[in-house]
């Protein structure tokens, strides 16, 4: 793969220099396009050389993309145990088969996974299991391997993985082999209504703007989505689907023999909480977040802070909420003196309930607060407080 230029047609005019984001054209001393190793194959300099003298060479990947149907979700699971963000993507994956008029699958790997059926109850169509001792661990090589054999053979072509440790670092070997795109930690996908490409929508520039992604050429179209972002479905035990076990699955001996895994209890994960009081700068003072500890409490929630005041040492970087931090999506969200900004909302999108308390009746939060009160955080909580004190 990679882009060539037909000196034939090259009038030396320049303009795809000024069209390539990563600086890869440049003018020869003979006054023809040059490529160099910057190049990232975007394709951005095919379409603007007004002469048509650069093409962008493929090989590898599978190019006829109407070959490939249907919305893939994989599903990680730990020692059997389906994770939440499986669920979460199966909600946001219903939606997308449902636009496109497509089934939609959950893919499973594991070792004695318990309750198959409940990825059909939370929005799949089919479920693919591969149930095997030998993919007890989740590890990269095997699973990988598995995955993408299974996406040459079947072609589907969106794939969704949550954007765990884990996820993380076997999606890129899955889009690598298989040599297509994939977009890291998206917190919308939706479906083009006219080109019916996926949208995959993340922050960008450090959180600064959002950037759309798609993925035009090259199928499946590949998503990363971090636990907490999506919602999942209230599971349906009255959906039924299929459920396709696969036997004899052949899976590689790699160089890395996993003998166990160790579980840290670190405990007081602000992502397990149904209720979380999020505090932000408007706090005013590190000795004001007793107020916010106790709401918390009060409510039986736990409490979470926007990034300033993890770097002002007023609680610890585990109750950060954000981008940077934690993606939450508790059932009620009180957020208090948090102004808003894209890289805090990035890690909220998933609350059901928001109620904002901001003195400014300007601020962002407010645009996406469910309930908004104009007004001084700290006299809110000390009034929440006392009633729920008052009621104890
Ligand atoms: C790459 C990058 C990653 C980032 N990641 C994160 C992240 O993960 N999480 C995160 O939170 N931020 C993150 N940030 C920082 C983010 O850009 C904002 O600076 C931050 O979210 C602002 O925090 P805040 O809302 O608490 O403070 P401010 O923006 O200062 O807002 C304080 C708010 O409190 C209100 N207020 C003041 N007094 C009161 C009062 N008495 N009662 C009620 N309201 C009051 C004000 O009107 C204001 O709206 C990141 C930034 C970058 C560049
Ligand atoms: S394909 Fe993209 S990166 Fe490569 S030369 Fe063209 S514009 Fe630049
Ligand atoms: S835009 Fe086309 S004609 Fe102009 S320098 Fe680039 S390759 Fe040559």
């Amino acid at each position: 793969m990679g882009i060539k230029i037909d000196r034939d047609l090259c009038i030396g005019c320049g303009t795809c220099l000024g069209a390539c984001g990563s600086g890869a054209l440049e003018l020869s001393g003979d006054g023809y396009a040059v490529v160099n190793d910057n190049c990232v194959m975007c394709g951005m300099c095919v379409d603007a050389c007004p002469v048509g003298a650069i093409t962008l060479e493929k090989d590898g990947g599978e190019s006829d993309i109407s070959a490939y149907h249907g919305v893939w979700v994989f599903a990680q699971q730990t020692e059997g145990k389906i994770l939440p963000v499986a669920y979460e993507l199966l909600g946001k994956g219903r939606e997308l088969a449902d636009a496109l008029g497509v089934t939609l699958t959950a893919v499973c790997f594991g070792s004695n996974v318990q309750q198959p059926e409940k990825l059909i109850h939370a929005g799949a169509d089919k479920v693919i299991l591969a149930d095997d001792p030998k993919l007890g661990f989740a590890m990269d090589l095997p699973y990988a391997d598995l995955l993408t054999k299974l996406i040459r053979e079947r072609k589907p072509e969106i794939v969704l993985y949550g954007a765990t440790a884990f996820g993380r670092s076997m999606a890129p070997r899955v889009a690598a082999t298989v040599k297509t795109g994939l977009t890291a930690d998206c917190t919308i996908l939706e479906i083009d209504g006219e080109t019916k490409l996926l949208r995959q929508t993340r922050p960008a520039f450090g959180g600064n703007l959002m950037a759309t992604i798609i993925c035009p050429n090259t199928r499946p179209q590949m998503a990363t989505v971090r636990p907490g972002v999506m919602p999942a479905l209230e599971p349906d035990t009255s959906r039924t689907g299929e459920i396709e076990r696969l036997t004899g699955v052949e899976i590689p001996d790699t160089a890395v023999t996993l003998l166990n895994t160790i579980t840290e209890i670190t405990g007081d994960n602000i992502t397990d909480y149904d209720i979380l009081v999020v505090g932000g700068k408007g706090v005013g003072a590190k000795k004001n977040m007793k107020y916010v500890k106790r709401l918390a409490e009060l409510l039986g929630g736990n409490y979470g802070v926007s990034r300033p005041l993890i770097d002002a040492g007023w609680a610890e970087y585990k109750h950060q909420v954000g981008q940077t931090g934690c993606s939450v999506a508790p059932k009620l969200l009180l957020s208090l003196g948090v102004s808003g900004a894209i890289q805090h909302l990035a890690g909220i999108g998933g609350a059901q309930t928001i109620i904002a308390v901001n003195t400014d009746p300007d601020a962002p939060i407010f645009n996406v607060a469910h309930y908004a009160v104009v007004g001084d955080c700290i006299e809110f909580m000390q009034e929440m407080i006392a009633k729920l004190e008052a009621k104890q």
